[in-house]
């Protein structure tokens, strides 16, 4: 028998498949993991295929040496869908894989746990006659022999708290027949919080939603060929229930005997998601994100992978986990640009989550109080199915939202970073003993230290980037690359002392708060306060028990948390999204605020709140009071079509980096021309609506110059083949320049 392997080492003249021999009593088949011999050296390999005889002659082919797993780490479908990724994005057989299985896997940098144990095998007159036997002075084998006359299996970490140095003693008692001494594997299981959500009865609308997902679930037991929409898009607004939706989705799939991947931004999966469903699937759920350590990530992938746990819960890669019998996924946020990936490949999870919807029979179901302007776009056309949850859980109004214009704050003389109207609900709030949550999307203490007299601003020595000061540690810190330098004395340009902070993050927003409300304990959720493993749920619980009354933080408190005793939230600048270089600024800017607003008045208290900002007039944040979804849809879409963006159009970009600022220009400039030769000579120009190339809007970062070639193409089908090809011009060149190809990247910084 003959294997077709692919062999794990990236590289395009590697990207095809070899064969090798299987050796006699070898069991293997499709989606194992071998050990193989490669030129002078071993590698890991890949099998695609087994077949019974091969092209290539005899002598030629080596012997596979040894199965890497005892199980193949691959199914079919997954195999199948590598293959779908090579296609879709020119990447090489052995990246796609990659996706697949856990990263330490290759290359064995992560093995199986595993610990001693002990076990009594004697019971009842052997026990007595071996206990009688052991001699009066030996106490700490009669003690030891006592404990583990249960004849339970004990491990030897509990046995070394029962006797000093167990290993003599238990050899003995080995040798005299009395205990077994075996190994056994221990899983490493994340930290979990379990949280038991009640059982509720669903509401009318709930119900509904349900029958539909049921209904689909039904059909694709019934008539697997027949499925054509398999995807639903759930709108539902803060507060509608829509977990309890996909919890209960979740208990179908299992009924059927089928499992389901619950896909989250990265920062819900330390919220409260996680600890309800952890609460209700106990064993059968698993968690997947960034914050494992590769052991509890490798020993959660392989229980799901055998089986044992049939409710995945994990961030953008679990799309990947190797479930068997698909039943649903299910992504929560679904607007989320977190579902992009930032590194090659960069795939949509919600693409690929809808591709292994149709292969493995399955449905998806996109969830948010804010779809994205595609996902909402979609189910308008009727490619998806709209599900519409309009109405908060027991009919709570949604929070009343206040704009405080700033211009007229300045105007009326108020400098502060608060508006009167904040200032006084602040006070309001705390004085009776609620809780209020203050938004702003960013962190450290000022946006930049600026002189008054040359205007220079102080930016990082590696990257184009003003740098934020942080009073927790007096530094000023880039946070593109994480360089820090000292708070300078005068200005570095013209050596003025008039130099200044300005522009607000959380830490200012927080020193402010304890200063108008001393007494007011305080929480702070931000990059900074959140680099260790458990800190977010450390933070959530300590402001869920009470423990303080103002919660401040970036964009991680808008997603996802549910607080029942937050009457007020206040949202600091909104205008920070809005300014940034991206056509999505405006459908950012509306997620984010209807979010955050979302997080006030979800249960008996009613909520209000505040949006500070310079710009009242912009439709995404006068959108954003009357939260309501479809006016702004319609206005953002309109705006789209008229100025050409997503989804009329793909908007593709190469970003060149290179050492050299003329370098990366020069490179940009030929990747220009190459771009609109090749347009021109596959007759493809007039999908071509837009072609140039510039230095990049951040024009280096960590001391690597960048440049770009902008583009925008209809969409069409054939623009997506023309793109595919253009990936193929990544890469790296001799000279140091990294070119890499991006399609609707999520930042276009
Ligand atoms: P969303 O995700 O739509 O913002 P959640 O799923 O967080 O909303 O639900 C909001 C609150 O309503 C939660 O506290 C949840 O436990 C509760 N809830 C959900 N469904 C019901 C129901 N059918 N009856 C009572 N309470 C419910
Ligand atoms: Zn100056
Ligand atoms: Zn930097």
């Amino acid at each position: 028998m003959y294997a077709k392997v692919i062999v794990d080492i990236n590289a395009s003249a590697l990207d095809r498949v070899f064969d090798y021999r299987v050796p006699d009593g070898m069991a293997l088949s499709a989606g194992w993991r071998v050990k193989i011999p490669f030129g002078a050296k071993t590698a890991e390999g890949y099998i695609l295929s087994i077949e019974e005889s091969s092209s290539v002659p005899e002598e030629k082919i080596r012997d596979i040496i040894e199965p890497l797993e005892d199980y193949p780490a691959l199914l079919p479908h997954m195999l199948e869908l590598a293959e779908e990724i090579c296609e879709r994005f020119h990447c090489t057989k052995s990246v796609a894989l990659r996706l697949m299985i856990p990263a330490q896997m290759r290359g064995s940098r992560v093995r199986v746990k595993t610990e001693t144990t002990a076990r009594c095998v004697l019971s009842g007159e052997a026990l007595e006659q071996y206990s009688a036997s052991i001699g009066k002075r030996a106490v700490r084998k009669k003690i030891l022999l006592s404990y583990l006359s249960d004849g339970e299996e004990h491990s030897l970490k509990d046995i070394r708290g029962i006797v000093r140095d167990p290993n003599p003693l238990l050899e003995e008692m080995r040798q005299e027949g009395a205990v077994t001494v075996s190994q056994r594997e221990v899983n490493r299981k994340p930290a979990v919080f379990p949280q038991d959500p009640k059982e509720v009865t669903l509401t009318p609308e709930q119900e509904e939603v349900m029958a539909e997902l049921s209904d689909a679930l039904l059909r694709c037991d019934r008539q697997p060929n027949q499925v054509l929409k398999r995807c639903f898009l759930l709108h539902g607004v803060t507060g509608s229930g829509k977990t309890e939706v996909y919890m209960r989705l979740a208990r179908e799939c299992l009924k059927r005997d089928k499992s389901v991947i619950v896909l989250v931004p990265e920062i819900a999966l330390t919220a409260q998601m996680v600890d309800w469903f952890e609460g209700r699937f106990g064993s059968l759920a698993a968690i997947l994100h960034s914050r494992l350590t590769p052991g509890e990530r490798f020993d959660e992938w392989r229980r799901i992978r055998r089986g044992e746990a049939r409710v995945i819960i994990g961030a953008r890669s679990a799309v990947f986990a190797p479930v068997e019998k698909l039943g649903a996924v299910i992504v929560d946020e679904e607007h989320e640009p977190s579902f992009f990936s930032e590194s090659f490949p960069q795939y949509d999870a919600r693409q690929i989550a809808l591709s292994r919807a149709g292969r493995e029979n399955a449905i998806l179901l996109l969830g948010s109080a804010t779809p994205s302007i595609y996902s909402f776009a979609m189910a308008r056309k009727g490619e998806y199915v709209l599900l519409e949850m309009p109405r908060r859980i027991n009919g709570r109004d949604l929070p009343a939202v206040y704009i405080a214009d700033m211009r007229k704050e300045l105007s009326l003389g108020n400098r502060s970073i608060f508006s009167a109207v904040l200032k006084e609900r602040l006070r309001r709030a705390v004085k009776s003993g609620q809780q209020a949550i203050l938004f702003l999307n960013r962190r450290g203490y000022a946006s930049s230290v600026t002189c008054r007299s040359c205007g220079a601003t102080v930016k990082c020595p590696r990257c184009d980037v003003a740098m934020a000061y942080h009073k927790s540690d007096g530094l000023l810190h880039c946070h593109y690359c994480g360089e820090t330098v000292p708070l300078p004395r005068k200005c570095p340009v013209c050596g003025s002392e008039s130099i200044r902070t300005v522009g607000i993050g959380t830490q200012k927003v927080e020193e402010e708060v304890k200063r108008l409300f001393p007494d007011v304990k305080t929480l702070r959720m931000d990059f900074d306060t959140t680099r260790t493993q458990n800190a977010h749920q450390e933070i959530i619980n300590a402001f869920r028990s009470r423990q303080a009354q103002v919660l401040i933080g970036t964009q991680m408190i808008a997603k996802g948390l549910d607080f029942p005793q937050v009457s007020l939230v206040g949202a600091v600048l909104a205008d920070l999204s809005l300014t940034m270089p991206d056509y999505r600024a405006a459908e950012r800017t509306f997620q984010l605020l209807v979010q955050v607003a979302g997080r006030a008045g979800r249960a008996n208290v009613p909520g209000s709140v505040v949006i500070q900002t310079y710009q009242p007039d912009h439709y995404a944040i006068a959108a954003s009071v009357s939260q309501d979804y479809r006016e702004f849809f319609e206005n953002e879409f309109s705006r789209r079509r008229k100025q050409l963006y997503p989804p009329f159009t793909i908007i593709a970009r190469f970003l060149v980096e290179a050492d050299d600022g003329a370098a990366a220009k020069a490179a940009a400039d030929q990747l220009a021309e190459k771009t609109k030769a090749f347009f021109e000579t596959e007759k493809l120009q007039k999908r071509l609506l837009f072609l140039r190339s510039d230095e990049a809007p951040i024009s280096y970062i960590d001391n690597r110059f960048r440049a770009q070639v902008l583009m925008k193409l209809l969409n069409h089908p054939e623009s997506e083949k023309a793109m595919a090809r253009l990936s193929e011009w990544s890469g790296q060149t001799e000279h140091h320049i990294s070119i890499s190809f991006e399609i609707n990247p999520a930042s276009l910084a």
